[in-house]
Protein backbone atom coordinates (compact mmCIF):
# COMPACT_ATOMS: atom_id res chain seq x y z
CA UNK A 1 0.00 0.00 0.00
CA UNK A 2 1.07 3.14 -0.76
CA UNK A 3 0.63 4.88 2.28
CA UNK A 4 3.36 2.99 3.71
CA UNK A 5 6.14 5.77 1.93
CA UNK A 6 9.00 5.95 4.77
CA UNK A 7 7.95 6.87 7.89
CA UNK A 8 10.44 7.93 10.57
CA UNK A 9 12.07 4.48 10.94
CA UNK A 10 12.95 5.42 14.95
CA UNK A 11 9.20 5.45 15.97
CA UNK A 12 9.68 9.27 17.15
CA UNK A 13 5.96 10.54 17.53
CA UNK A 14 4.72 13.42 15.55
CA UNK A 15 4.36 15.13 18.96
CA UNK A 16 7.75 14.61 19.75
CA UNK A 17 9.56 15.80 16.52
CA UNK A 18 9.94 18.93 18.08
CA UNK A 19 12.70 20.95 20.39
CA UNK A 20 12.38 19.78 23.73
CA UNK A 21 14.20 21.44 26.57
CA UNK A 22 16.51 19.00 28.17
CA UNK A 23 16.85 18.91 32.25
CA UNK A 24 19.62 17.65 34.12
CA UNK A 25 20.40 13.96 35.55
CA UNK A 26 20.19 13.29 38.82
CA UNK A 27 24.00 12.81 40.17
CA UNK A 28 23.95 12.97 43.49
CA UNK A 29 22.01 12.24 46.78
CA UNK A 30 19.07 14.57 47.80
CA UNK A 31 16.34 15.22 50.50
CA UNK A 32 12.82 16.53 49.39
CA UNK A 33 9.08 16.33 50.96
CA UNK A 34 8.09 14.32 48.31
CA UNK A 35 9.05 12.65 44.98
CA UNK A 36 7.66 11.97 41.96
CA UNK A 37 8.42 9.04 39.83
CA UNK A 38 7.73 10.21 36.03
CA UNK A 39 7.00 13.19 33.64
CA UNK A 40 4.11 12.30 31.90
CA UNK A 41 1.16 14.74 32.59
CA UNK A 42 0.35 12.97 35.98
CA UNK A 43 3.66 13.17 37.34
CA UNK A 44 3.78 17.22 36.05
CA UNK A 45 0.33 17.54 37.33
CA UNK A 46 1.08 16.29 40.81
CA UNK A 47 4.35 18.43 40.91
CA UNK A 48 2.69 21.43 40.35
CA UNK A 49 -0.01 20.49 42.87
CA UNK A 50 2.41 19.47 45.51
CA UNK A 51 4.51 22.39 45.19
CA UNK A 52 1.37 24.87 45.31
CA UNK A 53 0.95 23.10 48.87
CA UNK A 54 4.76 24.60 49.64
CA UNK A 55 6.24 20.81 49.25
CA UNK A 56 9.72 20.64 48.31
CA UNK A 57 8.96 18.37 45.31
CA UNK A 58 11.63 16.03 42.69
CA UNK A 59 10.50 14.26 39.99
CA UNK A 60 12.85 11.68 38.11
CA UNK A 61 12.03 10.54 34.82
CA UNK A 62 14.10 7.62 33.33
CA UNK A 63 13.62 8.89 30.02
CA UNK A 64 12.86 12.34 28.97
CA UNK A 65 9.74 14.31 29.18
CA UNK A 66 6.90 12.87 27.45
CA UNK A 67 8.34 10.10 26.69
CA UNK A 68 5.26 7.96 27.74
CA UNK A 69 1.91 7.54 26.42
CA UNK A 70 0.99 11.26 26.89
CA UNK A 71 3.66 12.29 23.77
CA UNK A 72 2.12 9.29 21.87
CA UNK A 73 -1.21 9.68 21.95
CA UNK A 74 -4.24 11.36 20.15
CA UNK A 75 -4.36 14.47 22.46
CA UNK A 76 -8.51 14.37 22.55
CA UNK A 77 -10.04 15.77 25.65
CA UNK A 78 -12.85 13.83 26.69
CA UNK A 79 -15.03 13.57 29.60
CA UNK A 80 -15.20 10.16 30.99
CA UNK A 81 -14.77 6.61 29.75
CA UNK A 82 -17.37 4.42 28.60
CA UNK A 83 -21.38 4.03 28.02
CA UNK A 84 -22.98 6.68 30.16
CA UNK A 85 -26.14 4.85 30.24
CA UNK A 86 -23.92 1.23 31.11
CA UNK A 87 -22.10 2.95 33.94
CA UNK A 88 -25.77 4.53 35.37
CA UNK A 89 -27.31 1.05 34.84
CA UNK A 90 -23.77 -0.81 36.77
CA UNK A 91 -23.62 1.86 39.21
CA UNK A 92 -25.75 4.66 39.46
CA UNK A 93 -27.42 7.83 37.47
CA UNK A 94 -25.81 10.40 40.24
CA UNK A 95 -22.31 8.41 39.99
CA UNK A 96 -22.15 8.66 36.33
CA UNK A 97 -23.07 12.11 36.46
CA UNK A 98 -20.26 12.49 39.37
CA UNK A 99 -17.66 11.35 36.94
CA UNK A 100 -18.60 13.31 34.21
CA UNK A 101 -18.94 16.35 35.94
CA UNK A 102 -15.13 15.23 37.48
CA UNK A 103 -14.51 14.79 33.19
CA UNK A 104 -15.27 18.54 32.95
CA UNK A 105 -13.49 19.77 36.03
CA UNK A 106 -10.12 17.69 34.81
CA UNK A 107 -10.81 19.97 31.58
CA UNK A 108 -11.26 23.43 33.30
CA UNK A 109 -7.84 22.11 35.59
CA UNK A 110 -6.47 21.80 31.67
CA UNK A 111 -7.15 25.22 30.47
CA UNK A 112 -5.91 26.75 33.63
CA UNK A 113 -2.88 25.29 33.36
CA UNK A 114 -2.59 26.64 29.47
CA UNK A 115 -3.24 29.68 30.61
CA UNK A 116 -0.90 30.24 33.52
CA UNK A 117 2.50 29.02 31.48
CA UNK A 118 0.86 30.30 28.47
CA UNK A 119 1.02 26.45 27.25
CA UNK A 120 1.39 27.37 22.91
CA UNK A 121 -0.18 23.72 22.64
CA UNK A 122 -3.06 24.28 19.59
CA UNK A 123 -5.81 23.80 22.25
CA UNK A 124 -9.24 24.08 20.12
CA UNK A 125 -12.48 23.06 21.08
CA UNK A 126 -13.16 20.86 18.49
CA UNK A 127 -15.73 17.83 19.47
CA UNK A 128 -15.61 14.19 19.38
CA UNK A 129 -17.72 12.38 17.04
CA UNK A 130 -18.31 8.52 18.33
CA UNK A 131 -18.94 7.12 14.91
CA UNK A 132 -21.28 4.53 13.96
CA UNK A 133 -19.96 2.16 11.59
CA UNK A 134 -22.61 -0.10 9.05
CA UNK A 135 -20.09 -3.11 8.00
CA UNK A 136 -19.79 -3.71 11.79
CA UNK A 137 -21.62 -6.58 13.19
CA UNK A 138 -24.23 -4.90 15.93
CA UNK A 139 -24.16 -1.70 14.60
CA UNK A 140 -27.95 -0.83 15.28
CA UNK A 141 -27.32 -1.81 18.96
CA UNK A 142 -24.21 0.22 18.76
CA UNK A 143 -26.48 3.38 17.65
CA UNK A 144 -29.28 2.56 19.65
CA UNK A 145 -27.03 2.47 22.78
CA UNK A 146 -25.37 5.94 21.60
CA UNK A 147 -28.74 7.24 21.33
CA UNK A 148 -29.63 6.15 24.88
CA UNK A 149 -26.29 7.83 26.06
CA UNK A 150 -27.27 11.13 24.42
CA UNK A 151 -30.33 10.87 25.71
CA UNK A 152 -29.41 10.62 29.12
CA UNK A 153 -26.45 13.38 29.05
CA UNK A 154 -29.05 15.61 27.83
CA UNK A 155 -31.32 15.11 30.51
CA UNK A 156 -28.44 15.36 33.11
CA UNK A 157 -27.49 18.60 31.39
CA UNK A 158 -24.29 18.01 29.36
CA UNK A 159 -23.60 18.36 25.52
CA UNK A 160 -24.64 15.96 23.88
CA UNK A 161 -26.35 15.41 19.77
CA UNK A 162 -26.90 13.04 17.30
CA UNK A 163 -25.95 13.46 14.01
CA UNK A 164 -27.47 12.15 10.46
CA UNK A 165 -25.00 10.24 8.46
CA UNK A 166 -24.68 13.47 5.99
CA UNK A 167 -23.30 15.60 8.86
CA UNK A 168 -21.80 12.36 10.06
CA UNK A 169 -19.60 12.38 6.91
CA UNK A 170 -18.40 15.92 6.46
CA UNK A 171 -17.19 16.05 10.07
CA UNK A 172 -15.53 13.04 10.63
CA UNK A 173 -14.42 12.82 6.47
CA UNK A 174 -14.79 9.69 6.05
CA UNK A 175 -18.09 8.27 3.30
CA UNK A 176 -18.23 5.65 5.35
CA UNK A 177 -19.98 5.73 9.24
CA UNK A 178 -24.02 6.38 9.29
CA UNK A 179 -24.59 8.18 12.14
CA UNK A 180 -22.84 9.83 15.53
CA UNK A 181 -22.86 10.61 18.75
CA UNK A 182 -21.33 13.92 19.43
CA UNK A 183 -19.94 16.13 22.21
CA UNK A 184 -18.87 19.98 21.07
CA UNK A 185 -17.13 20.53 24.35
CA UNK A 186 -14.75 17.78 23.69
CA UNK A 187 -11.01 19.36 22.73
CA UNK A 188 -7.64 18.57 21.10
CA UNK A 189 -4.50 19.84 21.63
CA UNK A 190 -0.73 19.25 20.52
CA UNK A 191 0.37 16.67 22.71
CA UNK A 192 4.23 17.36 22.68
CA UNK A 193 3.82 21.02 22.87
CA UNK A 194 1.36 20.78 26.01
CA UNK A 195 3.52 18.50 28.11
CA UNK A 196 6.91 20.35 27.12
CA UNK A 197 5.00 23.85 28.25
CA UNK A 198 3.73 21.91 31.27
CA UNK A 199 7.19 20.77 31.95
CA UNK A 200 8.54 24.37 31.30
CA UNK A 201 5.86 25.90 33.74
CA UNK A 202 6.54 23.55 36.82
CA UNK A 203 10.43 23.61 36.18
CA UNK A 204 9.55 27.81 36.87
CA UNK A 205 8.33 26.78 40.63
CA UNK A 206 11.48 27.04 43.08
CA UNK A 207 10.33 24.25 44.93
CA UNK A 208 10.42 21.62 42.28
CA UNK A 209 13.51 19.85 40.28
CA UNK A 210 12.88 17.95 37.66
CA UNK A 211 15.26 15.56 36.35
CA UNK A 212 15.25 13.44 33.32
CA UNK A 213 17.58 10.28 32.32
CA UNK A 214 17.49 9.28 36.17
CA UNK A 215 15.52 6.31 36.36
CA UNK A 216 13.83 4.86 39.54
CA UNK A 217 15.16 1.47 40.47
CA UNK A 218 13.55 0.84 44.18
CA UNK A 219 11.97 1.99 46.45
CA UNK A 220 12.26 1.59 50.74
CA UNK A 221 10.90 3.08 53.90
CA UNK A 222 13.66 3.33 56.43
CA UNK A 223 12.69 4.32 59.43
CA UNK A 224 10.65 7.64 58.78
CA UNK A 225 11.88 8.00 55.47
CA UNK A 226 11.17 6.81 51.99
CA UNK A 227 14.45 6.26 50.09
CA UNK A 228 14.05 5.66 46.54
CA UNK A 229 16.81 4.79 44.80
CA UNK A 230 17.62 5.75 41.39
CA UNK A 231 20.10 5.50 38.27
CA UNK A 232 21.47 9.00 39.57
CA UNK A 233 21.39 8.54 43.24
CA UNK A 234 18.85 8.08 46.23
CA UNK A 235 16.34 10.57 46.69
CA UNK A 236 15.16 10.67 50.35
CA UNK A 237 11.07 11.80 51.11
CA UNK A 238 8.74 11.42 53.03
CA UNK A 239 6.64 10.08 50.50
CA UNK A 240 6.29 9.02 47.01
CA UNK A 241 3.99 9.42 43.81
CA UNK A 242 4.68 6.59 41.58
CA UNK A 243 3.43 8.38 38.09
CA UNK A 244 4.67 5.74 35.54
CA UNK A 245 1.68 4.39 34.17
CA UNK A 246 1.68 1.14 32.45
CA UNK A 247 5.09 0.43 33.97
CA UNK A 248 3.39 0.96 38.10
CA UNK A 249 3.03 -2.57 38.94
CA UNK A 250 7.06 -2.69 38.51
CA UNK A 251 6.87 -1.13 41.95
CA UNK A 252 4.12 -2.68 43.79
CA UNK A 253 3.31 -6.35 42.20
CA UNK A 254 0.36 -6.01 44.02
CA UNK A 255 -1.10 -3.89 40.82
CA UNK A 256 -0.91 -6.01 38.42
CA UNK A 257 -4.33 -7.65 38.79
CA UNK A 258 -5.83 -4.17 37.74
CA UNK A 259 -3.50 -3.14 35.45
CA UNK A 260 -2.92 -4.46 32.09
CA UNK A 261 -0.50 -3.11 29.95
CA UNK A 262 -1.67 -2.03 26.38
CA UNK A 263 0.08 -0.83 23.60
CA UNK A 264 -1.46 1.72 20.95
CA UNK A 265 -0.33 2.74 17.76
CA UNK A 266 -0.76 5.31 15.42
CA UNK A 267 0.28 7.17 11.97
CA UNK A 268 0.20 10.94 10.92
CA UNK A 269 0.30 11.47 7.07
CA UNK A 270 2.26 14.44 5.41
CA UNK A 271 0.62 18.01 5.15
CA UNK A 272 -2.98 17.77 3.04
CA UNK A 273 -4.28 20.78 1.65
CA UNK A 274 -8.18 19.75 2.21
CA UNK A 275 -9.14 19.49 5.96
CA UNK A 276 -9.28 16.00 6.81
CA UNK A 277 -12.03 16.00 8.94
CA UNK A 278 -13.17 18.44 12.50
CA UNK A 279 -11.76 17.47 15.37
CA UNK A 280 -11.89 13.87 17.24
CA UNK A 281 -13.44 11.13 15.91
CA UNK A 282 -13.65 7.53 17.12
CA UNK A 283 -15.40 4.17 15.81
CA UNK A 284 -15.03 0.96 17.64
CA UNK A 285 -11.59 -0.25 15.75
CA UNK A 286 -10.35 3.11 14.60
CA UNK A 287 -10.37 6.92 15.65
CA UNK A 288 -8.51 10.18 13.87
CA UNK A 289 -8.19 13.58 14.42
CA UNK A 290 -6.57 16.44 11.84
CA UNK A 291 -3.89 18.23 12.92
CA UNK A 292 -3.49 21.68 11.59
CA UNK A 293 -0.09 23.42 10.93
CA UNK A 294 0.87 26.44 11.37
CA UNK A 295 1.32 26.94 7.44
CA UNK A 296 -2.21 26.53 6.74
CA UNK A 297 -2.38 23.33 5.92
CA UNK A 298 -3.49 19.48 7.71
CA UNK A 299 -2.12 16.19 9.08
CA UNK A 300 -4.22 13.44 9.71
CA UNK A 301 -3.36 11.24 12.89
CA UNK A 302 -5.08 7.62 12.47
CA UNK A 303 -5.09 5.38 15.30
CA UNK A 304 -6.82 1.95 16.41
CA UNK A 305 -6.71 -1.27 14.34
CA UNK A 306 -6.72 -3.34 17.68
CA UNK A 307 -9.57 -4.98 19.93
CA UNK A 308 -9.20 -5.18 23.40
CA UNK A 309 -7.46 -8.78 23.68
CA UNK A 310 -5.31 -8.16 21.00
CA UNK A 311 -2.33 -10.58 21.93
CA UNK A 312 0.32 -8.70 19.82
CA UNK A 313 -0.79 -5.74 21.73
CA UNK A 314 -0.72 -6.94 25.97
CA UNK A 315 2.30 -7.33 27.85
CA UNK A 316 2.92 -9.25 30.85
CA UNK A 317 5.01 -7.27 33.46
CA UNK A 318 6.79 -9.99 35.17
CA UNK A 319 8.79 -12.87 33.22
CA UNK A 320 8.06 -16.49 35.38
CA UNK A 321 11.21 -15.30 37.11
CA UNK A 322 9.40 -12.31 38.48
CA UNK A 323 11.78 -10.02 36.61
CA UNK A 324 10.30 -7.17 34.85
CA UNK A 325 9.45 -8.32 31.20
CA UNK A 326 11.83 -7.15 28.34
CA UNK A 327 9.43 -6.47 26.13
CA UNK A 328 7.41 -4.62 28.33
CA UNK A 329 9.41 -1.41 27.43
CA UNK A 330 11.37 -2.66 24.08
CA UNK A 331 8.18 -4.03 22.66
CA UNK A 332 5.32 -1.59 24.12
CA UNK A 333 6.68 1.81 22.58
CA UNK A 334 7.56 0.25 19.15
CA UNK A 335 5.46 -0.03 15.98
CA UNK A 336 4.50 -3.65 15.00
CA UNK A 337 3.90 -4.88 11.72
CA UNK A 338 0.74 -6.76 12.29
CA UNK A 339 -0.78 -3.63 14.25
CA UNK A 340 0.08 -1.82 11.20
CA UNK A 341 -1.44 -3.82 8.64
CA UNK A 342 -4.70 -4.17 10.85
CA UNK A 343 -4.09 0.18 10.93
CA UNK A 344 -3.57 0.17 7.77
CA UNK A 345 -7.17 -1.73 6.75
CA UNK A 346 -8.79 0.52 8.79
CA UNK A 347 -7.27 3.31 7.09
CA UNK A 348 -8.47 2.24 3.45
CA UNK A 349 -11.64 1.39 4.84
CA UNK A 350 -12.23 4.79 6.31
CA UNK A 351 -10.45 7.07 3.63
CA UNK A 352 -10.08 5.67 0.60
CA UNK A 353 -9.63 8.71 -1.16
CA UNK A 354 -5.94 9.01 0.97
CA UNK A 355 -4.48 6.17 -0.30
CA UNK A 356 -1.66 7.64 -2.14
CA UNK A 357 -0.99 9.76 0.95
CA UNK A 358 2.84 9.68 2.04
CA UNK A 359 2.79 8.41 5.85
CA UNK A 360 5.77 10.80 7.97
CA UNK A 361 5.25 9.30 11.32
CA UNK A 362 4.48 5.62 12.89
CA UNK A 363 4.28 5.04 16.41
CA UNK A 364 3.56 2.77 19.56
CA UNK A 365 2.37 3.89 23.10
CA UNK A 366 2.15 1.76 26.31
CA UNK A 367 -0.71 2.79 28.18
CA UNK A 368 -2.39 1.05 31.45
CA UNK A 369 -6.30 -0.24 31.28
CA UNK A 370 -8.53 -1.43 34.30
CA UNK A 371 -11.35 -4.07 33.78
CA UNK A 372 -13.73 -0.93 34.50
CA UNK A 373 -11.50 1.76 32.37
CA UNK A 374 -10.91 3.94 35.43
CA UNK A 375 -8.28 5.32 36.86
CA UNK A 376 -6.76 4.18 39.84
CA UNK A 377 -5.99 6.88 42.07
CA UNK A 378 -5.01 6.79 45.88
CA UNK A 379 -2.56 5.23 47.80
CA UNK A 380 -0.94 2.73 46.32
CA UNK A 381 1.35 0.78 49.34
CA UNK A 382 0.72 1.93 52.62
CA UNK A 383 3.75 0.35 54.07
CA UNK A 384 6.10 1.97 51.93
CA UNK A 385 3.82 5.20 51.67
CA UNK A 386 4.06 5.04 47.47
CA UNK A 387 0.67 6.88 46.15
CA UNK A 388 0.33 7.46 42.82
CA UNK A 389 -1.79 7.71 39.28
CA UNK A 390 -2.43 4.75 37.21
CA UNK A 391 -4.60 2.68 34.92
CA UNK A 392 -6.18 5.60 33.12
CA UNK A 393 -7.18 3.59 30.60
CA UNK A 394 -6.76 6.12 27.54
CA UNK A 395 -8.30 8.93 29.11
CA UNK A 396 -4.99 10.70 30.40
CA UNK A 397 -6.71 14.06 29.86
CA UNK A 398 -10.08 13.28 31.41
CA UNK A 399 -8.76 12.31 34.90
CA UNK A 400 -5.09 13.00 35.86
CA UNK A 401 -5.75 16.56 36.70
CA UNK A 402 -8.02 16.03 39.86
CA UNK A 403 -6.10 12.83 40.53
CA UNK A 404 -2.85 15.29 41.26
CA UNK A 405 -5.21 17.96 42.84
CA UNK A 406 -7.04 15.37 45.00
CA UNK A 407 -3.49 13.31 46.00
CA UNK A 408 -1.60 16.62 46.93
CA UNK A 409 -4.67 18.14 48.88
CA UNK A 410 -4.82 14.64 51.06
CA UNK A 411 -0.41 14.84 51.38
CA UNK A 412 -1.26 18.53 52.44
CA UNK A 413 -3.70 17.66 54.79
CA UNK A 414 -5.53 20.19 53.39
CA UNK A 415 -9.43 19.96 52.06
CA UNK A 416 -8.82 21.19 48.68
CA UNK A 417 -11.75 22.28 46.56
CA UNK A 418 -11.56 18.82 44.64
CA UNK A 419 -11.77 16.93 47.91
CA UNK A 420 -14.88 18.87 48.91
CA UNK A 421 -16.24 17.94 46.08
CA UNK A 422 -15.10 14.95 44.62
CA UNK A 423 -13.18 13.48 47.65
CA UNK A 424 -15.67 10.78 48.23
CA UNK A 425 -16.34 9.72 44.90
CA UNK A 426 -12.86 9.10 44.05
CA UNK A 427 -12.26 7.26 47.43
CA UNK A 428 -14.85 5.07 46.83
CA UNK A 429 -15.15 4.45 42.87
CA UNK A 430 -11.55 5.10 41.73
CA UNK A 431 -9.66 3.22 44.43
CA UNK A 432 -6.58 1.12 43.98
CA UNK A 433 -6.91 -2.13 44.34
CA UNK A 434 -11.12 -2.13 43.90
CA UNK A 435 -12.67 -5.52 42.78
CA UNK A 436 -14.22 -4.18 39.87
CA UNK A 437 -10.82 -2.88 38.18
CA UNK A 438 -9.29 -6.50 38.31
CA UNK A 439 -8.27 -8.05 35.49
CA UNK A 440 -9.59 -11.80 37.11
CA UNK A 441 -13.35 -11.96 35.91
CA UNK A 442 -11.59 -10.70 31.87
CA UNK A 443 -9.27 -13.48 32.47
CA UNK A 444 -11.61 -16.53 33.64
CA UNK A 445 -13.86 -15.17 30.92
CA UNK A 446 -11.59 -15.45 28.15
CA UNK A 447 -9.58 -18.62 29.43
CA UNK A 448 -12.60 -21.00 29.48
C1 LIG B 1 -2.13 5.67 21.20
C2 LIG B 1 -2.68 6.37 22.42
C3 LIG B 1 -3.76 7.25 22.27
C4 LIG B 1 -4.28 7.91 23.39
N1 LIG B 1 -5.23 8.87 23.22
C5 LIG B 1 -5.65 9.60 24.29
C6 LIG B 1 -6.53 10.69 24.13
O1 LIG B 1 -6.90 11.09 23.03
N2 LIG B 1 -6.98 11.33 25.25
C7 LIG B 1 -6.56 10.96 26.49
O2 LIG B 1 -7.02 11.55 27.49
N3 LIG B 1 -5.69 9.94 26.67
C8 LIG B 1 -5.22 9.27 25.60
N4 LIG B 1 -4.30 8.26 25.76
C9 LIG B 1 -3.90 7.91 27.13
C10 LIG B 1 -2.96 8.93 27.70
O3 LIG B 1 -1.91 9.20 26.79
C11 LIG B 1 -2.42 8.40 29.02
O4 LIG B 1 -3.49 8.07 29.86
C12 LIG B 1 -1.57 9.43 29.70
O5 LIG B 1 -0.57 9.90 28.85
C13 LIG B 1 -0.92 8.84 30.94
O6 LIG B 1 -0.10 9.85 31.47
P1 LIG B 1 0.95 9.47 32.57
O7 LIG B 1 1.70 10.68 32.90
O8 LIG B 1 0.24 8.77 33.67
O9 LIG B 1 1.87 8.38 31.88
P2 LIG B 1 2.98 8.54 30.76
O10 LIG B 1 2.71 9.65 29.85
O11 LIG B 1 3.15 7.18 30.17
O12 LIG B 1 4.27 8.91 31.59
C14 LIG B 1 4.90 8.00 32.47
C15 LIG B 1 6.35 8.42 32.57
O13 LIG B 1 6.97 7.63 33.57
C16 LIG B 1 8.30 7.40 33.15
N5 LIG B 1 8.81 6.24 33.86
C17 LIG B 1 8.42 4.95 33.78
N6 LIG B 1 9.16 4.16 34.59
C18 LIG B 1 10.03 4.98 35.21
C19 LIG B 1 11.07 4.77 36.18
N7 LIG B 1 11.37 3.54 36.63
N8 LIG B 1 11.77 5.83 36.60
C20 LIG B 1 11.49 7.10 36.15
N9 LIG B 1 10.54 7.35 35.23
C21 LIG B 1 9.82 6.30 34.77
C22 LIG B 1 8.17 7.16 31.66
O14 LIG B 1 9.40 7.32 30.98
C23 LIG B 1 7.12 8.20 31.28
O15 LIG B 1 7.70 9.41 30.87
C24 LIG B 1 -3.76 7.61 24.67
C25 LIG B 1 -2.66 6.74 24.81
C26 LIG B 1 -2.12 6.14 23.68
C27 LIG B 1 -0.92 5.23 23.85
Amino acid sequence: MSTLATPRPDGLPFWLDIDRPRYPRLEHNLTANVVVVGAGISGLKLARCLSRHGFDVVVVEAGRVGDGACGRNQGCITHAAGSYADFSQTHSRELARDLWRLGLESHRLIRAQIEEYEIECDYQVSGLLNLVRPDTPGWEQQLAAYRKDCLLLCEDGFDAVMLDADETQERSGSPFPVAAFAQWEAAQFHSGKYVIGLARGISRHRNVHLFEETRAQRIELCGNTVRLHTSGGVVAAERVFLATNALAPQFVPALERGLRAERGQVFVTGPLVERPCHGCCGGVLAWWREIIEDDGRYRLLFGGGRRRDEPDSLFPQFTENGLPHPQLESEGFRPSSEHQHRLDTQFAIFFPHLAEVPITHRWGGLQSFTYDDLPMIGEFDPSRRVHGIAGLSGKGNCYADVGAEFLAGQAAGVESDIEIRYGSLIERVLKPGRDTANWEAWETTHRA
